[in-house]
């Protein structure tokens, strides 16, 4: 008898009806015998309801009851699904993040898991029943609820898998597995049979959000197969695995692209050690994740100073970045929030030239102007105006004929 963790997405139990076929599919796995934990996100678009209440009561909402409410989401589903497991003679029942032993690090909105304690979930396993657990929370050892970070309830299920030790964890959601590309905009890319930890890392960190990253990272680290299909169909999905062989090299696996982003630019900065710390420290202690890094070559010992940060950071990264304006004898601070990243990744990339000198000429015959690039060993993207995003991984796509089959 396997032990299987399953996690279903929003759009998956976004109504009554759906939840009852998912239930049906729960019902019928453990009908060949399958031991089971259920992880659910909440119904459809209820966080985003949930924080648009939140914007309407408060501008500054503590951080603290922002986690209270976000939890209730994936409360409600939990509780719906076990009841209609219930009612088809599937014994369950239904646990929050807490009950199920997921204990977090304290750093509400965006909570790390620390230990999965599996006790209650082996005992209710053990009398008989499907656990159906709330996704996307955990708590902390000072009994304060927290989640972790938007698309999280794929973490709560490889976690729970790793910390059972479960054979399998599969993500239930609602395209057929990861593609060369969003098929929302691309309709010719392919979903694939299977790929490696690190070049799923790579695309789910640069916007596929189809897997959060820190599942993929979870699934890595702890050697465990993710499965990710569709609660809609019965096509056979994408195994995320360690496996492939030692030399043979995925050229260009799949395309990325990402909206949230923003641009900051400090302006006409003396080139002298230590600007950097002083405009990085702060917004380190403010817990602002920093991602492309940019200094042009001086001239005349005055140089600029260009990063991206999340589009709901940037208010506060300005903020703070004014603060220490005055003591850089910078010229000025500039912003733009109407960026996105596309990326290309694939392990041939490494050691491979010309992947590189492809793209650029791919978005240069579009007119699409390239702001500023960032690589990594597997990965080049191209940060350019959001208009032009779906242009881009249209024709990079193309390029690199993902459309292909070629597995
Ligand atoms: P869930 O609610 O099930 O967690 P998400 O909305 O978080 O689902 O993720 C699924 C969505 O991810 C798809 O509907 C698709 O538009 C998007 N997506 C982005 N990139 C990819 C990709 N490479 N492969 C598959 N889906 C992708
Ligand atoms: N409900 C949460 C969100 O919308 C978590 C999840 O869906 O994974 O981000
Ligand atoms: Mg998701």
């Amino acid at each position: 008898m396997a032990l299987v963790v399953q996690k279903y997405g929003g759009t998956s139990v976004a109504g009554v009806e759906r939840l009852k076929a998912v239930a049906r599919r729960v019902a019928g796995a453990r009908a060949v015998g399958d031991q089971l934990v259920v992880v659910v996100s909440a119904m459809g678009d209820a966080t985003d309801s949930l924080l648009d209440l939140a914007r309407q009561v408060s501008n500054h909402p503590p951080e603290r009851e922002m986690d209270m409410l976000l939890a209730t989401g994936e409360i409600v589903s939990s509780t719906l699904l076990a009841m209609a497991l219930n009612d088809l003679g599937c014994p369950a029942l239904s646990l929050t993040g807490a009950q199920a032993g997921i204990w977090t690090d304290a750093s509400h909105r965006r909570a790390r898991i620390l230990v999965v304690d599996a006790h209650r979930l082996l005992k209710e396993m053990g009398a008989g029943r499907v656990v159906v657990v709330a996704g996307f929370q955990g708590i902390t050892r000072e009994m304060e609820v927290t989640t972790l970070g938007r698309g999280g309830s794929d973490t709560t299920a490889v976690a729970l898998a790793a910390g059972l030790g479960a054979g399998r964890c599969e993500i239930y959601t609602d395209v057929e597995g990861v593609f060369t590309a969003d098929p929302r905009l691309v309709p010719e890319a392919r979903p694939m049979a299977e790929i490696g930890y690190e070049e799923m890392l790579e695309l789910a960190t640069y916007g596929a959000k189809v897997l959060h990253p820190r599942a993929v990272e979870l699934g890595w680290l702890y050697q465990l197969q993710i499965l990710v299909a569709s609660s809609f169909s019965q096509a056979p999905g994408t195994c995320i695995h360690g496996g492939g062989a030692m030399e043979v090299r995925n050229k260009v696996r799949g395309i990325a692209h990402d909206t949230d982003v923003a641009k900051i630019t400090v302006a006409g900065v003396p080139d002298r050690p230590g600007i950097a710390a002083a405009v990085f420290e702060p917004l380190a202690r403010a817990d602002v994740s920093v991602d492309t890094i940019v200094q042009n070559a001086s001239v005349e010992n005055i140089t600029d100073l260009t990063f991206t940060v999340a589009r709901g950071d940037l208010a506060r990264s300005l903020d703070i970045i004014k603060e220490v304006l005055p003591g850089l004898g910078a010229r000025e601070l500039l912003s733009d929030s109407g960026l996105a990243k596309v990326s290309v990744v694939g392990s041939g990339i490494q050691n491979t030239p010309g992947y590189a000198a492809r793209m650029f000429r791919v978005l240069a015959q579009k007119g699409i102007n390239i702001q500023l690039i960032t690589t990594s060993e597997i990965r080049i993207t191209c940060i350019i105006d959001e208009d032009k995003v779906r242009e881009a991984v249209g024709v990079l796509h193309h390029a690199f004929e993902l459309e292909k089959a070629g597995d």
